[in-house]
């Protein structure tokens, strides 16, 4: 029996429009998912350290609370969780590690499914927030994970060089840089994950 892990942010919730509505409150800016198609910072026009600062305060706002669901991602969980086909299911992500009780709380409200032994099993990689420290594949590898589903390239291609199946949901944020490893299949949206994986 095998262990899948997921990545939270544009796989179960829709980090990119909070973040974006958000922003363009606060901000005055016009930006949208659907425009966006290269690294944040580079979109948003302004720099990594300034970026990061701005998502560091939205984590304390209720834009960040109130995240939607990603389209198709309960029912799909939902059927994973039911096919038997893992033994367990956990979730690694990048999110700073004091979002915990706020993640927590989503999970909850949204995917009560996924919880094992009645809690959501969440490990937080730190190597994006702390400029150090454990990263995703570190995180699949200590808990033997078997596949995740990842939206971003960098952490399949880090995951895949470490033995991981990965199941990378197409984006257009994933474009480039698009040489296949044998280990990384595209799928489209979570129809895809549901033929890729039952
Ligand atoms: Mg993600």
């Amino acid at each position: 029996m095998r262990t899948i892990a997921y990545d939270l942010d544009e796989i179960k919730f829709c980090w990119y429009d909070g973040f974006f509505a958000w922003h363009n409150q606060t901000y005055g800016t016009d930006f949208q998912t659907s425009e966006f198609k290269e690294k944040l910072h580079i979109y948003m026009g302004i720099i990594d350290e300034l970026l990061l600062e701005r998502i560091h305060f939205f984590y304390t706002t209720p834009f960040f609370k109130q995240l939607s669901p990603v389209s198709g991602s309960i029912e799909a969980t939902r059927k994973i969780s039911e096919s038997g086909c893992f033994k367990k299911s956990l979730y690694v992500t990048s999110r700073p590690i004091y979002t915990m009780q706020d993640t927590l709380d989503s999970l909850s409200s949204h995917f009560p499914h996924t919880k094992s032994n009645g809690k959501h099993e969440v490990h937080f990689a730190t190597e994006w927030t702390n400029h150090g420290g454990k990263s995703k594949a570190d995180l699949c590898v200590e808990n033997s994970v078997d596949v995740i589903v990842e939206d971003s390239l960098k952490y399949a291609k880090s995951c895949a060089e470490r033995g991981i199946q990965v199941i990378l949901l197409d984006c257009p944020w994933n474009q480039n840089g698009v040489e296949e490893l044998p280990l990384v299949t595209r799928v489209n949206g979570w129809p895809g994950v549901l033929q890729e994986l039952l």
